[in-house]
């Protein structure tokens, strides 16, 4: 380690989502933290930013998330306990789609195996509960009532704050250039300093593929688009609107009810302009690639809804060719753990990735960590793939 004395247990690389949240951890098992992020926190350069994200317990993706989720939820209210913010609000979430489809029947599988609070309806009735969202005859309904919206960037800096407060040192702009480990520990230059702790902890988000480069993940790094739009009153959250997912033909929909009594906010999962580096990600406004589908939705579905956007972000997804997630403890050097690949949808779990990721580094594993997110071998996608 040359001669630089070792004066942090663990350094987390990477202060976004699932950062902050291990550096809380950490620091709240009284371990001495370096959180080191390149911009400011939170910042509009990731895949963290735009105000919320939804949560969900009966995961259409893969049932073996619920376990996680499950905690997840647990820990999202004790954060709002310790930091006095509503972190969480659990307004529902309807969801319209077909009823052969992978979500619908991924949705009812999980909440049928984990016995989820879930309910089915027709058309009609959920026409009658929520007249502003208009589906077709060819959907189905689910709802999910314990569904709602995490508010990420005010979740970044509670635990940022209550990191701070168990004595972590959180660093911004300090850009990480390279890290070298052996048998004592670590040393991490940054392009103004060096530090050096007996472990590190990478959550680094799109930028994953260049600092864990000898993991070779073929990452496919998506610029996705979030819009506000103006909306009839109806879709105050205040009349206990819920959010909304809709699958139309091959594109999935999701929204949020209306926060601010002007806008409501929406998004397609689907689709994507694949990015080579994350600094592509500049602010472009949308292309009619994007605008062309999100408008036919607004005016097929949203009555109360204008087609033209107030306000958008570009957002980062980080997608693994299988979608889910990669966590564990590199193969070639314990001192080194690392969390990605949340492919567009881990903010949900950055509650519970911050105290798996805690685990890992204090006891070496974690009984939440399932082989099916652990490192695995990929076959390398295809460039042009979208989620
Ligand atoms: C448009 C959009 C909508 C989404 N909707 C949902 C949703 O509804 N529900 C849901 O659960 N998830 C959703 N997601 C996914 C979720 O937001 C991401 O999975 C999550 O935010 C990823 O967190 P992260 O910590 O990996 O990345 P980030 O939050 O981007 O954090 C990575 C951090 O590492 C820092 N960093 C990288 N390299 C360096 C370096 N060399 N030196 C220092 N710092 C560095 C970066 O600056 C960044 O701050 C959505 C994502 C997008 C883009």
């Amino acid at each position: 380690m040359g001669k630089k004395i070792i004066n942090h247990d663990v350094i987390v690389l990477g202060v976004g989502g699932m950062g902050s949240s291990v550096c809380y951890h950490l620091a709240k098992r009284g371990l001495n933290v370096l959180g080191l992020e390149q911009f400011a926190i939170p910042h509009h350069k990731g895949s963290s930013h735009g105000e919320t994200r939804v949560i969900r317990k009966a995961y259409f993706e893969h049932p073996d998330y619920v376990p996680l989720l499950s905690r997840s939820y647990e820990l999202w209210g004790e954060l709002e306990k310790e930091s006095g913010q509503q972190i969480f609000n659990e307004c529902g979430l309807v969801v319209y789609a077909d009823k052969n489809s992978t979500v619908y029947r991924g949705i009812s599988r999980s909440s049928k195996d984990y016995n989820l609070p879930l309910e089915e309806m027709g058309v009609r009735e959920a026409i009658t509960r929520w007249p502003v969202y208009k589906p077709d005859d060819r959907h189905s309904v689910l709802y999910e009532p314990d569904a709602g919206f995490i508010y990420s960037e005010k979740a970044i800096l509670s635990f940022v704050n209550l990191a701070r407060r168990s004595g972590a040192t959180i660093k911004e702009n300090q850009h990480v250039l390279r890290y070298d480990s052996n048998k004592q520990g670590v040393i991490v230059k940054t392009d103004t300093e060096s530090f050096a702790a007996k472990k590190l902890v990478i959550t680094a988000g799109a930028w994953s593929a260049y600092i864990l480069e000898d993991l070779r993940i073929p990452f496919t790094l998506l610029r996705k688009n979030l819009s506000w739009h103006n909306a009839g009153s109806m879709h105050d959250i205040d009349n206990h609107m819920p959010c909304a997912l809709f699958e139309v033909g091959e594109h999935l929909f999701y929204m949020f009810p209306m926060i601010d009594k002007k806008c409501v906010k929406i998004g397609k999962h689907t689709g994507g302009e694949v990015l080579q580096r994350p600094e592509q990600k500049q602010i472009v406004k949308p292309d009619q690639s994007y605008l062309e589908p999100l408008q036919n939705f607004i005016q097929s579905y949203l009555p109360e809804v204008s087609a033209d956007y107030n306000d958008f972000v570009s957002c980062i997804y980080t997608n693994t060719p299988d979608g889910n997630f990669v966590i564990d403890i590199h193969p070639r050097d314990p001192n080194i753990i690392f969390a990605c690949g949340f492919s567009g949808h881990g903010f949900k779990f950055a509650s519970v990735i911050g105290e798996i990721m805690a685990d890992l580094t204090v006891n070496g594993k974690s009984d939440l960590l399932k082989d099916f997110i652990k490192l695995r071998i990929f076959e390398k996608p295809d460039d042009n793939q979208t989620s």
